[in-house]
């Protein structure tokens, strides 16, 4: 049951548009990993009408982070699942130092721990520019650019399943400034921590999604999931 025989915890870590969410996709392909991200979750709470998606919407909608104790629970249960036993790429926490900790407790009570943190580095203009024209698929979450990774099937249709596009309402410009500064004072130490911990690789990712897909292969290149255990 749970963790203790998972081998590879990686963590993608970045501000909101810094693009992790587009190669989160590729990454848990590539590591044959399930992609946990901690909004998609809260998303699917709040579409759900849980007491836990009511609470969320409160800091969802204001830029605000959700209370550590809300998202501990929801993802420490999501990593007992059984699809989670081998690893799991998790995205978007921890964001807190909090956060953190209770990760890295349940990880070391199963006698693991976080192999790698993705951090992607990114300047603040890049990210109001992309985060104003981005576009996620209604049923799927795939997420689209109107400039830079415009849907195949036109601006208002997804690509992968036809579903309908939009735009989420904290992508609005004002509620981004804010993300950006609550990501700056809660995330700033976690990077330090994992930094500390000598698992934490940087990516440039102000680079074009191939040029940043190329810098992750680059970081995993002939290394499975299971030799990240030991490395
Ligand atoms: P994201 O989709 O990762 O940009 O997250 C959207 C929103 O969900 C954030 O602005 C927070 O309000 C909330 N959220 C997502 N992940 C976390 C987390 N690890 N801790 C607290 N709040 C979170």
């Amino acid at each position: 049951m749970g963790l203790h025989n998972e081998s590879g915890v990686v963590l993608l870590i970045g501000a909101p548009g810094s693009g992790k969410g587009t190669q989160a996709r590729f990454l848990a392909e590539l590591l044959a990993i399930p992609h946990v991200s901690s909004g998609d979750l809260l998303r699917e709470h709040r579409k759900a009408g849980t007491d836990l998606g009511t609470i969320a919407q409160l800091y969802m909608d204001r830029g605000e982070l959700v209370p550590d104790d809300v998202v501990i629970g929801m993802i420490l249960a999501r990593l007992d699942q059984q699809d989670a036993r081998r690893g799991v790429l998790l995205d978007g926490f921890p964001r807190t130092p909090g956060q953190a900790r209770a990760l890295d407790v349940r990880l070391a009570e199963r006698k693991t721990g976080v192999r790698r943190a993705l951090y992607f580095a990114v300047s603040d203009d890049s990210l109001v520019e992309r985060l104003s024209g981005r576009w996620l698929c209604e049923s799927c979450q795939t997420p689209y650019h109107s400039i830079f990774s415009p849907s195949p099937a036109g601006p208002t249709t997804c690509g992968v399943d036809g579903g309908l596009l939009y735009q989420r309402p904290d992508d609005r410009r004002e509620v981004v400034a804010q993300r950006l500064v609550v990501y700056m004072r809660d995330t700033s130490p976690v990077i330090k921590h994992y930094r500390a911990e000598g698992v934490l690789r940087e990516i440039n990712a102000d680079h074009s999604i191939d040029d940043v897909r190329r810098s992750l292969e680059a970081v995993f290149a002939g290394q499975t999931v299971e030799a990240l255990a030991t490395s």
